[in-house]
């Protein structure tokens, strides 16, 4: 029922351009407008959980996302302290069927952009979009320097500071965790581990993993703090504050570190999850409808996620009831993820260290008795598979 239509996609990231490829794969007529003068994107990891790769899978491009990405192999927690191992679950032994991708999140944008122009979807960049108007004929969309211009159905997929989002909930009213991440990526020695690790302290964590054939190492580095950094990913740090936070750590975490020549910072920020996902003929996905704190690595998976629901429910039931199905389906999934995510930073910040030393020797015992059970734990985020829905 959506083939043949015309859908305007506001955002060439990962949410907007999923969407591209599934509604054009259903025969839609899509455009694309991106803000940025190019299609670019920060030098970053992004891990793509299974149910993920699912989509992925669904759309046809898993062949290609297998051989751009490294596959995980496992979750490491260490004692960022005393470097102790605290748990190792191997993929291979408690989820061998599961895929697990390490991509460079330039490298999925690329795969993404591609397959979506190879499927005929228009992508316009330095378009940037000042006003939403979602109204229940067509929705009308107001980009810089032009005149306002109807759009037949339009998704906005625009990220963290959504327009889109805020026509429809009106202003966002995120507050400041108390935490602020670093972001780095360093070149590899060859000796860091295959598995992405996390390296677990009072007040602090840093996770980190290989990328692009293991040349390079995705470092995530979180620490608690009273004073407010902004959100975004743009904010250049001096590494040497990165440094300076983790210095009590063991010495495999400080060996990367050091080699950080460039560091970004952003402010943690807790943003509820949009009430209402879609009006008249707009909706809207991923960082637009629900931006999550990074603790699950779930962000872009929840976004690659809602663009082929969206696509499957405005397929089936078209432009006027298609929209208040996806929010069915979504909504109550990503306001678990998002409330999940919320909660997991703490768990690896036992900052008494009797306290540490006992949740660290609980996880420990879990680990070695049954790992299974552990990682069964997020069976509910991992197992789902929206392709089916
Ligand atoms: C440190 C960190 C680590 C993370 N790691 C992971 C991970 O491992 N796995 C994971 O799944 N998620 C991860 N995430 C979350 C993930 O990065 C985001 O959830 C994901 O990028 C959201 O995708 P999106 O397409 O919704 O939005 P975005 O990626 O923000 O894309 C929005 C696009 O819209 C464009 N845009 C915005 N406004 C306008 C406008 N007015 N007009 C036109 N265009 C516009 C932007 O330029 C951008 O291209 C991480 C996040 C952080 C901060």
């Amino acid at each position: 029922m959506i083939a043949g239509q015309d859908v305007t996609i506001l955002g060439a990231g990962i949410g907007g351009l999923t969407a591209a490829v599934a509604l054009a794969g259903r025969g839609a007529q899509v455009t694309v407008l991106e803000q940025a003068p190019e299609i670019t994107e920060v030098g970053a990891g992004l891990q793509i959980s299974p149910n993920g790769v699912r989509v992925l899978d669904a759309l046809g491009l898993g062949d290609a996302a297998r051989s751009r990405a490294m596959q995980g192999r496992g979750v490491w927690l260490r004692d960022g302290i005393s470097g102790r191992e605290v748990i190792d679950f191997s993929f291979e032994k408690v989820a061998p069927k599961a895929t697990f991708l390490l991509f460079h999140r330039a490298d999925l944008i690329d795969l993404l952009a591609k397959a979506a122009r190879d499927a005929g979807v228009v992508i316009r960049c330095g378009a940037q979009v000042e006003r939403v108007t979602p109204g229940l004929g067509a929705a009308t969309v107001k980009l810089a320097g032009a005149p306002s211009c109807e759009m037949g159905f339009v998704i906005g997929a625009d990220g963290l500071h959504s327009v889109t989002h805020s026509a429809m909930n009106g202003a966002r009213a995120p507050f400041f965790t108390g935490q602020v991440a670093w972001r780095a990526t360093v070149p590899a020695t060859g000796r860091e581990p295959a598995e992405a690790t996390v390296f677990m302290g009072p007040g602090r964590h840093m996770v980190t993993y290989p990328l692009r054939d293991g040349t390079m190492v995705n470092i995530v580095a979180v620490e608690e703090r009273g004073t407010w950094a902004d959100e975004g990913w743009n904010h250049q740090d001096d590494p040497d504050n990165m440094r300076k936070a983790f210095s009590g750590f063991c010495d495999d975490a400080q060996a990367l570190l050091e080699r950080a020549e460039t560091a970004h910072l952003w402010g943690l920020f807790r943003h509820p999850v949009a009430l209402n996902w879609h009006y008249g003929h707009c909706a809207i996905l991923g960082d637009a409808a629900h931006p999550t704190l990074p603790f699950m690595a779930q962000g872009a998976v929840m976004a690659i996620e809602d663009a082929w629901v969206l696509a499957a429910c405005l397929d089936r039931d078209g432009p006027q009831n298609g929209p208040q199905r996806y929010q069915l389906l979504r909504r109550a999934r990503c306001e678990k993820i998002v409330a999940a995510a919320g909660k997991n930073a703490r768990n690896y910040h036992y900052a008494n260290p009797l306290a540490r030393h006992l949740g660290h020797g609980a996880l420990r015992l879990a680990g070695r008795l049954a790992p299974q059970q552990v990682f069964n734990r997020f069976s509910w985020i991992y197992d789902a598979d929206v392709t089916k829905a």
